[in-house]
């Protein structure tokens, strides 16, 4: 079942509209029709809706919220602080959705390709557009959020729970150990290097606000893929891959 994102309060048994690009995918590609069902979400709450009226005129569509749907939501926030790259962030931001990141806050490390320059805004917006369209398509409840790129020292003051550093270099503590010794957190947060890995100095100050340093074992894995691989196993051992 199709699942969209809706600005304004749904309540159950009223009425709710949908137009702009959600409004004309529905009327033009997926061709869905009076009666059907669908799933509207707002506010983190997703509701079994049913399609009420379909105007192909100006692409909008009305639909009544007929019950609430149960959570999809991980009980972990899953904050993924990862090193700026060369150019995987859509990848990161589309797949971290999918598995269930909450929030995406891009940073410059010492060896990241590419840095924080200028404006922002258009990349932003592409990252949160993506963000959006891999939350409806995965069925999240949330559309999780991207926060504007930041320099690691910028950061201390966002973290709260538990923190891991993914470190190429860590030799004696791994994340399954790390899990096991904290127990299950409310927020994860996991920053993950670009590319060319941690200086050492980025891990040394990490360390000392209190993060970390875990291993994903001997195998070295991409930037793309290290901060997929670690948030999958985080809410897999916090029980969150249950039906
Ligand atoms: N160029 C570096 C590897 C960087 S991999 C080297 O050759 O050593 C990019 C990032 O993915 C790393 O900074 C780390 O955050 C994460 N990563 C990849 N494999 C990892 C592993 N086995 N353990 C922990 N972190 C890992």
């Amino acid at each position: 079942m199709n699942r969209f994102f809706i600005d304004d309060e749904i309540k159950i048994g009223e009425e709710f509209e949908i137009s702009g690009d959600d409004g004309r995918h529905i009327t033009r590609s997926l061709r869905i029709k009076k009666g059907e069902l669908i799933e509207g979400v707002a506010f983190g709450k997703a509701y079994l809706s049913e399609v009420i009226d379909v105007n192909r005129e100006d692409n909008t569509v009305i639909a009544k919220a007929i019950e609430p749907i149960k959570t999809n939501e991980p009980m972990t926030s899953i904050r993924l602080f990862q090193g700026l790259t060369k150019s995987k962030e859509d990848f990161i931001i589309q797949k971290g959705t999918e598995v269930g990141i909450s929030d995406f806050f891009p940073i410059e490390f010492i060896r990241s390709v590419s840095k924080i320059k200028g404006k922002q805004d258009n990349k932003m917006e592409r990252w949160q557009k993506i963000a959006r369209e891999s939350a409806m398509q995965s069925k999240r409840d949330i559309i999780p959020r991207v926060h504007y790129p930041k320099k690691l020292i910028d950061i201390k003051d966002s973290l709260e729970g538990l923190s891991i550093v993914l470190y190429e270099e860590e030799l004696s503590f791994s994340l399954k150990d790390c899990l096991k010794k904290i127990g299950e957190c409310k927020i994860v947060n996991i920053f993950v290097g670009p590319e060319g890995g941690f200086d050492s100095s980025e891990i040394k100050f990490l360390i000392e606000i209190g993060v970390h340093s875990v291993s994903l074992g001997r195998r070295i894995l991409r930037t793309e893929t290290a901060g997929l691989v670690a948030s999958s196993i985080v809410l897999y051992e916090y029980g969150d891959m249950e039906i």
